[in-house]
């Protein structure tokens, strides 16, 4: 039998063949004294979001949701002394769990022990250490090479999931693997036709998956002979593709289709992406700190680095949830709402709300946006940047559109006056 990791008393299961690792779950007979039987409340959600996984993840929660139950109906100040004792792995799995009353009851607080935002930790990237010596060294000079470049973007602002190293050396292990199976050990021994055979054996896997290490690899050799050669891709950067994007009027018609047949949070989250350029993701995550009124008691949101003003039917749908999900949003200070997601239960999961409601066209109503944007002469690439967030590369793939445009818009008599300039007669004399 399980001890329960919050009130301690030994759980009971009404299953022969499994054992309840938490009261929460449905098998689970649970002792005297659970948290979830008591008549607090707020220990009951502490116990209700404690769920079970064999993790390291479960344990941080498990100690996080104990030192917060037990301090919960306890003053504000026993309460950040409980989370100023967590670890940040710990925090993190608190707020990602917890049900959004406590979230509320514990966002202010945090936003007062910590100054860093509450993220996961970077995955350690995995080298199996039983890989001949000739593979496994190779690969731990990449992944410290990518530790030092990821590092470097960090330091530079950039931010990349958790996940990013872990699944940058994914592939190169698994042909690691793969070449071993073969008897190879080591990379020298690799000949492209193993590279063809691995992918062959893996269809999955993007042949980019692998250039970066094979780029890596061959850098690494001092005397191969690149002198002389022109090397492709390495000087100048290639122009992103064309984002597609639609017309303003076509736009307004798609957002009208989406005001129509779906709910009015759906409709404000879509014109989030459509009009703003928040990326679905970003629009469907929008915590409720990114919301405040100005001085004249308009709605204002950031998307990017600035705040925007945004239209009164819109700013109507948006202050109407937040009044129900982060009360008090107006007169927050700093970033106490970090972690209430405004349209937490409100919008379909994220891929249905990419799919259902935006129509699986998300990134073109982004980029339409943008496009937008543009035309209305916000032609100065920084602020479109801060405004809406979007990369200068984006930007710049959609600006090859407007030059088109432009073009094709000039008023017919001025492309007459150059015409004549360029014969010589534009009676000058
Ligand atoms: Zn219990």
């Amino acid at each position: 039998m399980r001890r329960c990791r919050l009130c301690e008393g030994e759980i009971g299961t009404n299953r022969s063949d499994k054992e309840a690792h938490v009261c929460i779950v449905k098998s689970a007979v649970r002792p005297d004294g659970c948290w979830l039987e008591g008549s607090s409340g707020l220990k009951a959600m502490c116990a209700g979001a404690l769920t079970y996984t064999p993790t390291q993840q479960f344990e941080d929660r498990a100690v996080a949701f104990r030192k917060i139950g037990d301090a919960i109906d306890k003053s504000d100040l026993h309460l950040r002394n409980a989370l100023l004792s967590l670890t940040p792995e710990q925090r993190f799995e608190l707020m990602r769990r917890a049900c959004p009353e406590l979230k509320v009851k514990l966002s202010p607080l945090l936003a007062d022990v910590q100054t860093e935002k509450v993220k996961p930790p970077d995955r350690e990237p995995f080298i199996p250490d039983d890989l001949p010596e000739g593979l496994k060294s190779e690969l731990v000079r990449y992944r410290d090479r990518l530790k030092r470049r990821h590092e470097l973007l960090l330091k530079r602002g950039h931010s990349r999931s958790p996940r990013y190293l872990s699944e940058l050396l994914k592939m190169p292990v698994r042909l690691a693997r793969f070449l071993q199976a073969e008897g190879i050990t080591s990379w020298d021994g690799m000949r492209k036709r193993d590279i063809v055979s691995f992918l062959a054996a893996n269809p999955l896997v993007r042949p980019t998956a692998l250039t970066r290490l094979l780029r890596a690899i061959s850098e690494d050799k001092p005397f191969s002979e690149r002198r002389g050669r022109y090397v492709r891709g390495r000087t100048a950067s290639k122009p992103s593709p064309l984002q597609e994007v639609l017309s303003p009027a076509e736009l307004d018609a798609a957002l009208a289709g989406i005001k129509e047949s779906r709910s009015d949070v759906e409709y404000a989250a879509a014109w989030l992406v459509g009009k703003l350029g928040m990326t679905a993701a970003a629009a469907h995550g929008l915590t409720a700190d990114l919301l405040r009124l100005d001085e004249t008691g308009r709605l204002v949101i950031r998307p990017a680095k600035v705040w925007v003003v945004v239209p009164k039917s819109i700013a109507k749908i948006l202050a109407k949830v937040a009044d129900e999900v982060a009360p008090g949003w107006s007169g927050a200070n700093a970033n106490e709402f970090e972690f209430i997601r405004l349209f937490d239960n409100k919008l379909p999961k994220l891929d249905d709300f990419r799919s259902d409601v935006l129509g699986g066209d998300a990134r073109r109503l982004r980029a339409s946006a943008v496009y937008t944007a543009m035309l209305r002469g916000n032609l100065d690439r920084v602020t479109l940047n801060q405004t809406m967030g979007v990369s200068i590369a984006t930007i710049t793939s959609i600006e090859r559109h407007l030059s088109s445009d432009l073009h094709r818009k000039v008023a017919p008599e001025l492309v007459d006056a150059r015409n004549k300039v360029l014969r010589g007669d534009d009676g000058a004399d």
